[in-house]
């Protein structure tokens, strides 16, 4: 049976993947149970708490047993979930082996299976309603259960749905993993207590195998979150082991479990592609979209920068990219882009403005027009009216073009990236893409 779980925690506490956990431990009497999944769905949906993680796990359930481990998970979502706060709506979807041979069996299998693959991507990069998913649980008689208004059922959904595809072809989707601790309930929502060299000294060991670990520029932790959830610290990666081996060198406060998830975090999953997207843009979407720079960038209140930009696909469209303050560094590559440069842009779209988490510059403008020199006196001339070229009133020369200067520009061409401080969970770091498709001229940020 796989299990599908979402919309558990509120910004005052819990977390999916601690109820995950717990789920997980307790159920290990009825059943081998596998690696859970913590998927991040579209980071720009209005409704999420954080970085909108959805988890699932499947259970070799011991026949006879399949109603008890329903109950068990009904028993703990109701315990556990913050149903209190406003924007808390939980939601589980059960796929048990009745239902996974029906989405398996016969000619409607590759259908079936195809429309749960579409499920996942589309509640990752896109906008759903909560009746899609009833729809699809109901024509593949899934069980499910919810709790107030039930939207946790769209994660649940897409959660189980990539267990599925992950199961069929493991290696389908890009993934990486995470290794969680969770603190003793006693702590919940005191500080954490996390020896900081220990855990450079544990990015040092295992970088770039593990990531996002510290921040070496902004002198960093960004491992643990600041909210008074029940998480101690992730480590991210992309190798068990070294995962494993940087949590052994980090010490920390007694912690009450530990959990390892298969992630599609630090995939660049939810980001639709140039050819996909064919120059439209859309709000609540993240895009790679190739454009030219057509204004200086501008530093704004609150120390944000902005540049405009036009979309080579579609000239019509021209947008805004904001490297917001929280970037940091990142802001000063932006600050170094002229008009006339052309780039590709990755990052979430809102209000025709394109959230910045990554900028790739193909051909930097390098040159420059400026009024000619006069030949006899060597002074820049001046304009001889608007299409009339240019004079040099003193010794009466003229020249009808204007001069190109070739500008030494402080910045090279190449990918760069928010630093660690400021990336979401489902970005792809820039030394995972380095690493995997072997690019070059690529500017990780540490
Ligand atoms: P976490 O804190 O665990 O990182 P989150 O708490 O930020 O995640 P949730 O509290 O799970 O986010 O709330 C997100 C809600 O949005 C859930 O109800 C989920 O079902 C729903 N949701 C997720 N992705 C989509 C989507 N693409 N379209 C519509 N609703 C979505």
């Amino acid at each position: 049976m796989i299990v599908g779980i979402d919309d558990t925690d509120s910004k005052k506490g819990m977390c999916t993947t601690y109820l995950c956990a717990v789920l997980v431990d307790e159920l290990k009497g009825y059943g081998d149970v596998s690696t859970p999944r913590l998927v991040r769905l579209n980071p720009c949906i209005p409704f999420k708490t954080r970085g909108n993680g959805a988890v699932s796990f499947e259970i070799n359930v011991t026949q006879g047993k399949e109603e008890t481990v329903k109950e068990v998970v009904k028993a703990i979502v109701s315990e556990l979930s913050e149903v209190q706060e406003e924007e808390t709506n939980p939601g589980v979807v059960f796929i048990d082996d009745i239902a996974l041979r029906a989405v398996k069996g016969g000619g409607s299998d590759e259908m079936n299976m195809h429309r749960l693959k579409n499920f996942y991507e589309t509640a990752v990069r896109d906008v759903l309603e909560i009746e899609h998913a009833y729809e699809i649980i109901s024509e593949l008689q899934f069980d499910h259960f919810g709790l107030k208004k039930k939207r946790g059922v769209i994660g649940a959904l897409a959660a189980a749905s990539f267990l599925l595809v992950q199961k069929r072809e493991p290696a389908y989707y890009d993934f990486t993993y995470e290794l969680i601790a969770y603190r003793r309930k006693e702590r919940w929502g005191t500080s954490r207590v996390i020896e900081e060299a220990s855990v450079w000294n544990a990015d040092e060991a295992t970088y770039p195998v593990t990531w996002d670990t510290v921040d070496l520029a902004n002198k960093k932790l960004v491992l643990a979150p600041h909210s008074p959830c029940p998480v101690l610290f992730g480590i991210r990666g992309d190798r068990v082991d070294a995962l494993y081996k940087a949590y052994q060198l980090i010490r920390a406060e007694p912690t009450e479990r530990e959990m390892l998830f298969v992630t599609n975090q630090g995939t660049d999953s939810h980001l639709i592609t140039r050819e996909e997207a064919k120059g439209t843009v859309h709000d609540h979407h993240s895009y790679i979209l190739d454009g030219v720079v057509e204004s200086n960038p501008r530093t704004i209140e609150g120390g944000h920068v902005v540049v405009a930009l036009s979309l080579s696909q579609n000239a019509e469209e021209h947008i805004e990219c904001m490297a917001y303050e929280p970037t940091k560094s990142f802001r000063d590559i932006i600050r170094q882009l002229r008009i006339g440069d052309e780039v590709t842009v990755y990052g979430s779209f809102k209000n025709r403005t394109i959230n910045l988490e990554k900028i790739e510059l193909w051909k930097l403008n390098v040159e420059a027009l400026r009024n000619p020199k006069c030949d006899k006196c060597g002074k820049r001339m001046e304009s001889a009216g608007r299409s009339q070229g240019y004079r040099c009133k003193r010794c009466k020369t003229y020249c009808s073009e204007k001069e190109v200067q070739i500008v030494n520009r402080g910045i090279k061409e190449g990918l760069y990236e928010v630093p660690p401080v400021a990336r979401r969970h489902i970005s792809k770091p820039l030394i995972r893409m380095c690493k995997q498709e072997g690019i070059g001229n690529i500017h990780p940020s540490r």
